[in-house]
């Protein structure tokens, strides 16, 4: 149903982002007609040419589509920890080993914390995105909202809300299901909490102040601070909006906060042995979502590029070891790839020559970025290990043989190559951006929309099959299979040691320069991932 669907889409992309690139995306190799999959599927792809023309994005798109409907499978996400995660996983072990690439699922420790829940039942029917305090108690209650001192018409300032037992005077919290609805403003939220608790409640509703733009969406923090002690009632957040839905009168609600679990995860290690030992050359991709959607482009873009170009090598017989790693729980805190590399020994790091990183590879607004090995755009935070540049050097070579303008993305720490520039371990990769929003200037360059973010879905329930600029995600997934061949054969060029060249001729211009459009890092914020 989709591909027919797929092309009309593609034409209009296209159009949209400004025909200057037309002439140029297509590579030299594809020129020909793409060979017939049956023919990619047998076929030893150890040339550019070759691996370029079997490298497409409706093989990239097949896998989008299978994540998709994992999603569409399990409650709408693929986040660690949940049922949706192990499919994409059982996905992309049956993929990669029909390719012949021998699997190994990788362990590591996992806490899940199950989403918390707030639904009002009277007078409305509806459920309401929340999120828990740090240092909440469990449970579920279903019970009387009982407003304590709030403030709903503007200007909403100075709000006290459950600051003093006395606000809770006068309310009658006797019953066994009592829910305090309280407003954000002047105290910590633990004194809030805890008052509420002491006056009898079962359960706790902060929602925020509102009297501003920036307090007014959901509200979430930490119960410590003056209070040192955890609660033994749910508390949980809501928005102003949300909060004013509540303290309608005759309100009854539904809040649960489930207790975290250890369910252990894994990560996805596939390996294609090369001619040489202790040379391995790794990329990888994340392969959890959030739990608020699907994650197509967050990182359903980056898995599927990955998985195609592991499919379309898979015959070739590389100089190096080729390693390429599906990562779990990264939007939990970059957890999957840290325990990997915690767990190597000092030889197992030693034979890591270096590692690409592909995490959203597609955004529906992109701009097209190469992680900053030489600095040039961002000092980063940690030191970058040398051969970084180069790996660098070729994805701008790579965009420049292709008329195709970039510009350097962070090493901001909020992706998988993290734990192995950490342990010197030289890495690149690329990236189209998430939450900044997109420049006039940027417009310009790459097409697309100035004032709307790289990625408008960033982290939420809309990044689905609809969210992926297909014309980025071509591009990429040939620059991806680009790299992986050129350093399955040589990383002389990265860590010195010797290989082999590529069959057939295959020259890169020099890097034409970035763009020199990223200010302030096209990572992403909130909780430190992408
Ligand atoms: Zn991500």
């Amino acid at each position: 149903m989709f591909p027919a669907q797929q092309s009309r889409r593609a034409s209009t992309v296209l159009a949209t982002a400004g025909l200057a690139f037309a002439s140029v995306l297509v590579p030299a190799a594809a020129a020909t007609a793409a060979p017939a999959a049956t023919a990619c599927d047998s076929r030893t792809n150890n040339t550019y040419d070759k691996v370029l023309g079997c490298v497409t994005v409706d093989g990239v798109l097949e896998h989008e589509e299978a994540f998709q409907a994992i999603a569409d499978a399990n409650g709408g996400n693929r986040a660690a920890g949940t049922t949706g995660y192990t499919a994409s996983v059982d996905y992309v072990v049956e993929t990669l080993e029909a390719a012949g690439w021998s699997v190994e699922l990788d362990e590591f420790p996992f806490t899940f914390v199950p989403p918390p829940l707030l639904e009002q039942l009277m007078p409305t029917q509806a459920t309401y995105s929340t999120g828990v305090f740090t240092g909440t108690g469990y449970g579920e209650v279903t019970g009387n909202v009982i407003p304590v001192d709030i403030v709903l018409a503007p200007p909403r300032d100075p709000v006290t809300s459950g600051c003093e037992a006395s606000d809770f005077v006068g309310l009658d919290f006797s019953g066994t299901a009592d829910i305090a609805l309280i407003q954000r403003g002047t105290c910590e939220f633990g004194v809030k909490a805890i008052n509420a608790q002491t006056a009898g409640a079962e359960a706790v509703i902060i929602f925020n102040q509102g009297n501003t733009e920036l307090r007014s969406g959901l509200v979430t923090g930490t119960l410590f601070g003056i209070n040192q002690t955890p609660l033994s009632i749910p508390v949980v957040g809501a928005s102003f909006a949300d909060g004013e839905a509540l303290a309608a009168a005759g309100s009854t609600a539904r809040v649960r906060v489930d207790l975290p679990e250890s369910r252990p995860q894994v990560n996805v290690i596939a390996e294609l042995a090369g001619r040489t030992d202790g040379n391995v050359v790794m990329a990888g991709a994340h392969l959890d979502s959030v739990q608020a959607g699907p994650g197509i482009n967050d990182n359903g873009s980056g898995s599927s590029a990955l998985l195609e170009v592991a499919q379309q090598i898979a015959k070739v017989k590389p100089e190096n070891t080729l390693r390429f790693a599906w990562w779990g729980a990264e939007e939990s805190g970059l957890l999957g790839s840290r325990a990997y590399v915690a767990g190597l020994d000092q030889a197992g790091l030693d034979e890591i020559a270096l590692y690409l990183n592909f995490d959203m590879v597609a955004s529906p607004n992109y701009i097209f970025m190469v992680y900053d090995g030489d600095e040039s755009g961002f000092p980063a935070p940690v030191v970058v290990p040398e051969g970084s540049v180069q790996i660098e050097d070729f994805f701008e070579s790579f965009y420049t043989s292709r008329g195709i303008p970039y510009d350097d993305a962070e090493f901001s720490g909020r992706s998988d190559y993290q734990a192995f520039i950490q342990n010197g371990i030289p890495a690149g990769g690329l990236f189209t951006g998430a939450e900044v929003v997109k420049s006039p200037e940027q417009a310009a360059i790459w097409g697309g929309t100035a004032g709307q973010q790289y990625d408008p879905c960033y982290h939420l329930a809309c990044d689905t099959i609809d969210n992926i600029s297909l014309e980025a995600l071509d591009v990429n997934t040939d620059a991806i299979a680009a790299a992986v061949l050129t350093y399955a054969y040589s990383t002389e060029t990265v860590n010195g040691v010797v290989g082999q060249q590529v069959p057939g001729n295959f020259v890169l211009p020099a890097p034409a320069g970035p763009q020199g459009t990223t200010g302030s890092g096209g990572g992403d914020e909130v909780d430190g991932v992408e």
